[in-house]
């Protein structure tokens, strides 16, 4: 089935006008894993915050001019961010934003209860967010929070965390501050995993890793997927595909996809460079 589709979709920034997306056309189906690749300058990051995200409320940067985002049969671009992200769409951003003062597992909890919501579900209390762990997840964790003692949901958590490699004690500290570059990527999959989602864009998922936290990253998209949900991949290097296997790969230049195909699109790049490929 069809998650995203967008057709001949066209932004401009919005103070000057000038025209950054020139009609991108691309269609995601579950379970698939799309990579965009191009050389800088190109329209990546346009396209992942106008799809993703950034384009109507609150960033006011880009302005949509012609064309259209669907996401599962709905119209991404009358939604809001969260709206977005409630509907099962995740952005990554190239520079996540710190949260003073709110803890990494305060913020899941209110982002996890937020799409609980949406679904119809109950929100699960801290009692019965406990429990969760407690219930379905063998063993328990005891972790001290300021003055109370909380079994965290460590039967969900745990793996996740695994996944990408980080400590307990990343729970605990405020969101993305103090972060390395590194940890602030780990940190992304590990809300990804965490919430859950029906399509994810990241946007420069490898950029300033060094070679074990790429691994780990990539491992830990590998772990995410299914055969129901996707992801579409920002990146200028080759060496992700190294361990996160493409359905497609899409180059982008000057605005548009001008080339779509498999893994080899992407090996004849980094043989021939970004100038082997056709002029937009
Ligand atoms: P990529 O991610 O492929 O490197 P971007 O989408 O970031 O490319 O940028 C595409 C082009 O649009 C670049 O020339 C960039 O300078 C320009 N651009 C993007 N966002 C803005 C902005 N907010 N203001 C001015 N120019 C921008
Ligand atoms: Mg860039
Ligand atoms: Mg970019």
């Amino acid at each position: 089935e069809i998650l995203l589709e967008v057709k001949d979709l066209s932004a401009v920034i919005a103070e000057s006008k000038q025209q950054i997306l020139k009609g991108v056309n691309l269609s995601v189906y579950e379970g698939e894993v799309h990579v965009v690749m191009g050389k800088n300058g190109s329209g990546k990051s346009t396209f992942a915050k106008v799809g993703g995200a950034e384009v109507l409320v609150g960033h006011p940067d880009y302005e949509v001019t012609g064309g259209s985002i669907v996401f599962k049969g709905e119209n991404v671009l009358d939604m809001d961010p969260e709206e977005r992200s409630l509907a099962g769409l995740f952005m990554s951003f190239q520079s996540p934003i710190e949260i003073p003062g709110v803890s990494n597992i305060d913020f899941l909890q209110m982002a996890y209860n937020a799409r609980r919501r949406k679904l119809g579900q109950p929100e699960l209390s801290p009692i019965e967010w406990m429990a969760v762990g407690c219930v379905s997840g063998g063993q328990q964790l005891v972790v001290v929070v300021g003055a109370g003692v909380w079994c965290l949901f460590y039967g969900y958590i745990s793996p996740k965390l695994e996944l990408v490699n980080m400590k307990v004690d990343f729970l605990n500290r405020n969101v993305n501050e103090g972060f390395s570059g590194g940890e602030r990527k780990r940190n992304e999959i590990f809300q990804l995993a965490v919430l859950g989602a029906d399509l994810a864009i990241l946007d420069e998922i490898d950029s300033g890793l060094d070679v074990d936290a790429l691994r780990d990253v990539a491992k830990a998209v590998n772990g995410i997927l299914t055969a129901k949900n996707s992801v579409l991949m920002i990146t200028h290097y080759h060496r992700l595909l190294e361990y996160v296997k493409p359905t497609y790969v899409h180059i982008m230049e000057g605005g548009r996809i001008v080339e779509t195909g498999k893994d080899s699109v992407a090996k004849r790049i980094e043989r021939e460079g970004y100038n082997a490929i056709p002029a937009a």
